[in-house]
């Protein structure tokens, strides 16, 4: 797809690193699918990926981790 942030650039199949945080815990995801821009960089994560990373990162903090990293497995 075009790039919607520079106008200029194709996006194409990658990987990109993802960090959340909430509260006290970050939760770094490795490895996460995304299309990325050839141009600018911008990186586009899908809804479907988004709502696992979350529902993850929800899942440490209930636990109370500090900081984790984590390859993501869809
Ligand atoms: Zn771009």
């Amino acid at each position: 797809m075009k790039c919607a942030i520079c106008r200029h650039g194709i996006t194409t199949e990658g990987y990109t690193t993802v960090v959340l945080e909430r509260g006290q815990t970050t939760v770094v995801f490795k490895k996460v699918p995304a299309q990325i821009c050839d141009n600018c960089g911008e990186e586009y994560v899908s809804e479907a990926v988004n709502k696992v990373l979350l529902r993850q990162a929800q899942e440490q903090w209930e636990r109370g981790i500090i900081i984790e990293m984590l390859n993501f497995a869809a």
